[in-house]
């Protein structure tokens, strides 16, 4: 039932990583439901895949079963997992239904948008979920999670958090709202639309794709800058006393400032283009994005990301975590501080 031996740095946007040892990509909730079962007699190790556009996979690549569920069932509001994202967004603007209009051209899969809580040009996808219908890969029981119990905040939910790799998503159900007016938070979008301050839902959705592009944030296969796994690093939330004097600043309701991780980067002495290590780079046009910038490895992108960290912690005191997941790694490698790792060691 299982492929064996399929390369995963194709299946990923950055383009490192080494082999799945078994893949399977399902198009029904039974054949995934199937596959679970015969991963847990056979003790293989299961990493649910995306559309690999927010991994980091280890050269060593995965020891078990890669399982790419590719539920793309659409009922109204309720949406398979495995369905395109953008194909989704696009559908909401056909259908002038507001909500999603800023988190056009974010890449991947419907079902991996609640896991980080996408957000992009003062949209995040939790302002238009319901619920999270997901099969729990111990018990292989189904269970819908409200909105308020998918735990979401910045870059965040319980699916990215205290539950990582625990649950397989199979539907996000989505409440958009009909005939209204698209969000223009984001200053970028603001500036755009000066001159026409009313625009369609459809001429938000594509003026943030074109200025996306011109960041190398929609995946192209002639924009050299977009093999990256997007912004390689959150934006850090500081006590108001450690943000430095000039940065940009957006105050949390806690008391506490979220700052530009690119503003900090962008200041450290790092310039965008520059090889980190190997094969890694800064992105020439966005300084948050790490780009592939030729034959890197996983080992390149630890080092490159590491490289960033050390310098942005000398010059600002500031640890930035990266928001991408770093897949397979075995634990023993010494991995950039904060970040998000699936081994595929056996749970203890
Ligand atoms: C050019 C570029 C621009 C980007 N811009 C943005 C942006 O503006 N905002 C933003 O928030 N992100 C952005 N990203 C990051 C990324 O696109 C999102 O996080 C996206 O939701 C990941 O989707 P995916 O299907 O590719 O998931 P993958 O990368 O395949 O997986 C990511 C995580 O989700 C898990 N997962 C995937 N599907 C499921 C499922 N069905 N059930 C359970 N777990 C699952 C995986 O196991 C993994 O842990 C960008 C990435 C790129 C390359």
């Amino acid at each position: 039932m299982f492929l064996e031996n399929i390369p995963l740095a194709p299946r990923t946007t950055l383009g490192v990583g080494g082999l799945a040892r078994f893949f399977a990509a399902l198009t029904t909730i039974t054949e995934v439901h199937a596959a679970l079962v015969e991963a847990q007699q056979r003790s293989l190790p299961v990493f649910v895949l995306g559309g690999g556009s927010n991994l980091v996979v280890a050269d060593a690549g995965w020891p078990g079963l890669v399982l790419a569920p590719q539920l793309t069932h659409q009922d109204g509001g309720i949406v398979g997992a495995g369905t395109d994202w953008n194909t989704f967004v696009d559908h909401c603007v056909a259908q002038n239904l507001a909500g999603v209009e800023c988190l056009a051209g974010i890449p991947g899969t419907v079902g991996a948008t609640p896991i980080q809580n996408v957000g992009a040009y003062g949209q995040e996808v939790s302002e238009t979920i319901v619920s999270v219908t997901a099969l729990d890969r111990q018990s292989l029981e189904l269970r819908t999670f409200s909105k308020a119990e998918c735990r979401f905040a910045y870059r965040q939910s319980r699916f990215n958090t205290d539950e990582l790799g625990r649950w397989l998503i199979v539907e996000v159900t989505f409440q958009l709202q009909e005939n209204a007016t698209p969000a223009l938070k984001y200053r970028d979008l603001v500036q755009h639309f000066e001159e026409a301050p009313h625009p369609t839902l459809a001429e938000v959705a594509a003026a943030v794709r074109q200025i996306r592009a011109k960041k190398g944030m929609v995946v192209d296969p002639h924009d050299p800058d977009s093999r990256s796994a997007g912004s390689f690093f959150k934006n850090p939330i500081l006590e108001a006393p450690l943000v430095p004097d000039d940065a940009p600043r957006f105050a949390q309701p806690d008391g506490t400032v979220k700052v530009p991780a690119a503003w900090l980067i962008e200041r450290s002495g790092l310039t965008r283009g520059e090889t980190l290590a190997g094969g890694m780079g800064l992105s020439s046009k966005h300084i948050l994005a790490l780009v592939n910038q030729g034959g890197a490895t996983s080992a390149d992108v630890v080092e490159a990301a590491k490289r960033v960290q050390e310098r942005v912690h000398q010059h600002w005191g500031v640890v930035l975590h990266p928001e991408p997941i770093f897949v397979g790694f075995s634990g023993s490698e010494a991995l950039p501080e904060g970040a998000t790792v699936i081994s595929s060691a056996p749970p203890q």
